[in-house]
């Protein structure tokens, strides 16, 4: 978080408080309540159909909440119609108007809301700078090309100086490149206009990249709210660690505890791993570790501080910058491993077999 957004204030705060929405009995929304600071970049994670375009239509004002609130600066919003709510918006499919000029597209929320010409004139063009399309005033939709469009519709979102922009996967139609260089541009921009930002994406690449906090949803609820780092190192469940980035899964039996590390039978080995909770021993749980944060062994460990496992190799993928192997422990279960690649690292085999090493920090009971 940039302190000077929130100190500047340009930016609303936005609180969700229980906030449900079903249709015809089926919830969409099961009660989602959310804390988003002025100023914050929040990126609303998840796979289709757990709730996301339904809570952003909510605080947007198109769909009315079945329950729960929704407060922008303190002050709820749930009565108060969309164009009040002074919101920005930009959706996946551009909408720009096919038989409006660029300009006129742009200065169509201005128009609405009675600026006068001289003045319009100027928002628009100090918006197409903020996009980097000075001089594509006249052109008309049609003209452009799709990241193009999609920076017009993001001029118009934002050219009536709102505090609050909503984005609904908005890079969704885009080639990759494309994609990765708007997601540079879309937080540049967040950082000179410091307004707030609530961004939707399936994709949690997308999400590790821009956010200054993911609330990552899974069937209308949030599964877990943190930092990028904070979801990848310590997520809270087996949803999160399976949806964000790759994990390895280890089922184990707690042993019992060292202070806030639990110890536990898992393939064979003795495992050590982070533990927000405190199972009882002989309790069943599942450990999740990361793929590049496995290695395989040479030498002696503290067991304190690294867990060790033998393993078969059974697949050995070179994959240029890393090479990528599946590995089978004493029980069946499968893991991934990665390793940088390097000319100076033995390769190993399909068949051998090797022991790995992981740092008890990287091991989390999910
Ligand atoms: P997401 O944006 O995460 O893909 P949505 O918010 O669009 O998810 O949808 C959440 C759930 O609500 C889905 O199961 C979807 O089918 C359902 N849903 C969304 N809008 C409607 C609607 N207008 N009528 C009935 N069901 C809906
Ligand atoms: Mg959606």
């Amino acid at each position: 978080m940039r302190d000077t957004v929130s100190s500047t204030g340009r930016g609303a705060s936005v609180s969700l408080a229980g906030l449900e929405k079903s249709y015809e009995r089926v919830g969409a929304v099961n009660g989602v309540s959310l804390d988003i600071r002025s100023g914050e970049f929040l990126t609303l994670l998840g796979p289709s159909g757990s709730g996301k375009t339904t809570t952003l239509m909510m605080i947007a004002g198109f769909e009315q909440p079945t329950k729960g609130d929704i407060a922008i600066d303190g002050i709820s919003v749930v009565a108060m119609p969309p164009h009040k709510r002074n919101i920005g918006m930009v959706f996946q499919n551009y909408a720009l108007f096919p038989h409006l000029t660029v300009a006129e597209n742009i200065g169509f929320p201005l128009k609405q809301r009675g600026v006068p010409k001289a003045e319009r004139t100027k928002l628009v063009g100090e918006a197409l700078e903020l996009v980097h399309l000075p001089g594509y005033g006249g052109r008309y939709p049609r003209q452009l090309s799709g990241g193009q469009q999609q920076r017009v519709a993001l001029a118009r979102a934002i050219v009536f100086q709102p505090r609050l922009l909503l984005m609904d996967e908005p890079l969704g139609a885009l080639d990759k490149q494309l994609r990765e260089n708007l997601q540079l541009e879309m937080r540049r921009l967040h950082a000179d206009l410091g307004i707030t930002f609530i961004y939707v994406t399936h994709d949690q690449e997308e999400a590790l990249t821009m956010s200054d906090r993911i609330a990552v949803m899974n069937d209308g609820l949030v599964a877990q709210i943190g930092s990028p780092e904070d979801l990848y190192d310590r997520p809270c469940n087996r949803f999160v660690a399976g949806f964000i980035g790759e994990s390895n899964f280890l089922p184990a039996t707690v042993r019992g505890m060292e202070g806030d590390i639990v110890v536990a039978d898992c393939q064979g080995a003795v495992v050590r791993a982070l533990c927000p909770g405190r199972p009882g021993s002989g309790a069943q749980v599942t450990l999740t570790t990361r793929p590049e944060r496995l290695r395989f062994a040479n030498g002696a460990h503290d067991s304190a501080t690294v867990n060790r496992m033998s393993v078969t190799v059974t697949e050995a993928v070179f994959a240029g910058e890393r090479c990528r192997y599946m590995l089978q422990a004493a029980d069946g279960t499968s893991m991934v491993l990665k390793e940088p690649s390097s000319a100076a690292i033995r390769r190993r085999t399909v068949g051998e077999q090797a022991e790995i090493a992981w740092s008890v920090a990287d091991t989390i009971l999910v």
